[in-house]
């Protein structure tokens, strides 16, 4: 049968190949310790669960509103004016299935082939494809562990040409897991400011998630960028809501016509998210509050944590984690050695997999993240803290035996 071009012109997520695969392995009895998966470890809070269910014995088992229910938009924009400080109304929601469909059908509803993306990395793996299945044109700007991995408004202003269409922004960041300060985004804000013809896509889903000294700072939230700034969050990461797949968008601008062509394509594609969940995102956003603060706190203890022991491997570069749960140290001082299992390391691939089967344990090789992410594998502390220690305790043996 013939496969189209499109369909063979992207890789599969390399981040859910591995966390599949750490499952199977762990299935199979094996003993390993998975620094892999992209995911709260946390369960759902019962007080979101029992919303879902008791929408679904009240009957709330049809179709629902292309772009959800009134009432779980209007929870949305309440949220992004309270706690995010944007100015918007429930026409200027949509809500997808998870966020990751929320930046697909941003980008199909902004980009056109031959539009330029911009795009900082290292970035989080579907990005690239989501853009080239759009048509776009991907344009990296690369920013190194010494920048925490955070690109300057110089940077930003050289690569804007008159096709930039779009900039996406992920802050706090997958994979990096460092966020820019309110003054650093000002700062990108201040060049922004100078080329009207480019929009914001700001992927804020792992905006609460944050142990550094500043709150994240949404971009749509400053006047001059109100109208054209999508901002895109979810439930997944801050509720431990990863398999409800729950993801919104809110633009204001053009009285909400960006939300509207992503409404357009969804009522043609997925028609809306899984109906009895709205009640869900109504109780998540309000009640449901109350919950993250604890979750917030156990992450960024697991960060510390992380932090110190990576910091005692010999020569390993890496930032202090201050948003999302992953921490991505350089690796690169291990290249041209040879593991005890016998594999020369070239780069993080080699590492990942020698890692993996002769220590046990589970890495993302930063490849797929562009940019520097070659030099850098991807560790997420959702994990436990025994698992934290005894996976970091393994690497810095396995990091000894290297000739
Ligand atoms: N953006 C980023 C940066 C992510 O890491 C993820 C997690 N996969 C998503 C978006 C999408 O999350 P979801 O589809 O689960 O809402
Ligand atoms: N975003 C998470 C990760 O990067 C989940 C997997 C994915 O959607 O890529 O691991």
């Amino acid at each position: 049968m013939n496969i189209s071009k499109r369909a063979g012109s992207i890789p599969p997520s390399s981040t859910l190949a591995i966390t599949a695969k750490v499952r199977e392995m762990k299935a199979r009895g094996e003993d390993i310790i998975g620094f892999g998966a992209g995911e709260p470890d946390f369960t759902t809070p019962a007080v979101i669960c029992d919303a879902a269910i008791d929408a679904i014995h009240d009957g709330q088992t049809h179709y629902a509103p292309t772009p959800g229910t009134p009432a779980a938009r209007e929870a949305v924009a309440a949220k992004l004016r309270e706690e995010n400080g944007i100015d918007c109304s429930a026409d200027h929601i949509t809500i997808n299935n998870g966020a990751k469909f929320t930046v697909y059908l941003a980008l199909q509803a902004l980009v056109d082939p031959g539009d330029e993306v911009i795009l900082p990395t290292p970035a989080w793996v579907s990005y690239k494809p989501m853009i080239e299945l759009a048509g776009g044109t991907m344009v990296e700007i690369a920013a190194d562990a010494s920048a925490e991995f955070k690109i300057t408004p110089e940077q930003l202003e050289a690569a804007i040409t008159p096709r930039t269409r779009v900039m996406l922004l992920n802050s706090p960041s997958n994979p990096c897991g460092t966020m820019y300060s309110p003054d650093e985004i000002h700062g990108l804000v201040s060049v922004l400011e100078r080329h009207p013809h480019v929009t914001v896509v700001s992927d804020e889903i792992y905006e609460q998630l944050v142990y550094g000294d500043h709150p994240a700072l949404s971009v749509g939230s400053i006047d001059s960028m109100r109208d054209r700034t999508v901002t895109i969050n979810g439930l997944s990461k801050t509720f431990a809501m990863t398999g409800w797949r729950i993801g919104y968008a809110c633009a204001p601008g053009d009285g909400g016509a960006v939300i509207k062509a992503m409404n357009t394509m969804q009522s043609q594609m997925t028609s809306s998210i899984t109906s009895f969940t709205m009640p869900a995102v109504v109780t998540a956003l309000g009640a449901g509050r109350a919950e993250v603060d604890g979750m917030r706190r156990t992450f960024a203890g697991r960060a510390e944590l992380i932090h110190g022991l990576v910091r005692q491997w010999d020569d390993v570069l890496c930032p202090r984690p201050t948003g999302a749960f992953y921490i991505f140290p350089d690796i690169s001082c291990t290249f041209g050695r040879v593991s005890p299992g016998g594999i020369r390391l070239e780069s993080a691939m080699e590492f990942a997999s020698a890692l993996l089967a002769e220590a046990g344990v589970a890495v993302v090789p930063g490849n797929d993240f562009l940019g520097p992410g070659p030099r850098h594998v991807r560790m997420s502390f959702a994990t436990s803290e025994e698992q934290i220690a005894e996976g970091c305790g393994r690497v810095r043996e396995w990091l000894g035996k290297l000739t």
